[in-house]
């Protein structure tokens, strides 16, 4: 299995990485069949990932829980692997399909053992088997730290939210993330390794945490919601940012925020927080009727 620092941010950019070297040590025999795609997709329990295929191209999602650092790199590689046996047997692929099943009767196992891969898979098998139940409870949805939060229909209602097609995907935040790092020439920096959702109460109305022990930074779940204004996003975003690299005080923020052209974008940020956010929770927060 390929080598590669652990602490890195986890991002499509980097799933390509390590496809790419597996597909080098260990699939480098296959045909070449549709081009292949990899990307974080949604938050799931049992499915650690996907392959399909859509106009002549092959799309392989991951869990999206496995930015998480706390899952090893060898699970990834193991899911990816998974995925590439599909590919191999014709499945997402437009490859010739070799079984009727793409689990067929051991098929993945067989492979596994023939292209040398069956020491990380039972590697990931144990630290699934160990571990897997345990951090998804801790990690669904980042659900809010309360305890009417561990209820299930909270979590439920969290998920159909955030699972309608209308929502700011995962990657479109990362994606956002990276962009007003960019923008405020904090491009590179540790501070920050994570950013999510937070499944908040009804009772949680700030806009977007920040915790220290996991450099994560939540943004409230409602934000996911395309008629939350993007600079509301982008300003909760460069707020962390600039107050984990520069400076914790409002007056410097806002001084790097102008000085970086991002004045007009937190006044209308600041100025939709202070006029709507209290309305469009009301409206809109998928716990009101709990
Ligand atoms: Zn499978």
């Amino acid at each position: 299995m390929p080598d590669s620092p652990t602490n890195r941010f986890r991002d499509a950019a980097w799933l390509q990485n390590r496809i790419d070297l597996i597909i080098k040590n260990h699939f480098s025999d296959v045909a070449q069949g549709y081009p292949i795609t990899v990307s974080f997709g949604i938050r799931a329990q049992y499915r650690f990932g996907t392959i399909s295929a859509k106009g002549g191209k092959c799309f392989i999602r991951m869990n999206y829980l496995f930015t998480d650092p706390e899952v090893p790199d060898f699970v990834i590689d193991e899911t990816l692997a998974h995925e590439l046996v599909h590919y191999a047997h014709g499945f997402g692929s437009g490859l010739p399909r070799l079984y009727e099943h793409p689990h067929q009767g051991g098929v993945i196992d067989i492979e596994f053992a023939k292209r040398g891969l069956l020491g990380v898979h039972h590697q990931a098998e144990e630290w699934r088997k160990r571990n897997w139940e345990t951090f998804y409870k801790s990690r669904r949805g980042v659900v809010a730290e309360t305890p009417d939060s561990l209820d299930d229909s909270v979590v439920n209602r969290w998920d159909d939210f955030m699972n309608h097609p209308n929502r700011r995907t995962d990657d479109e935040l990362l994606a956002l993330f990276q962009d007003v790092q960019r923008r405020l020439g904090f491009p590179d920096t540790l501070e920050i390794q994570k950013v999510e959702w937070i499944l908040a109460t009804t009772r949680q109305k700030t806009l977007s945490y920040y915790y220290p022990r996991s450099k994560a930074v939540r943004l409230h779940g409602l934000l996911a919601d395309r008629r939350a204004p993007e600079s509301a996003l982008i300003f909760e975003l460069a707020y962390w940012i600039i107050r984990r690299n520069h400076s914790g005080q409002w007056e410097r923020i806002q001084a790097v925020m102008t000085q970086k052209g991002l004045k007009k974008t937190a006044e209308e940020a600041l100025a939709w927080r202070e006029k709507s956010w209290d309305r469009f929770r009301n409206q809109y927060h998928p716990l009101n009727e709990l």
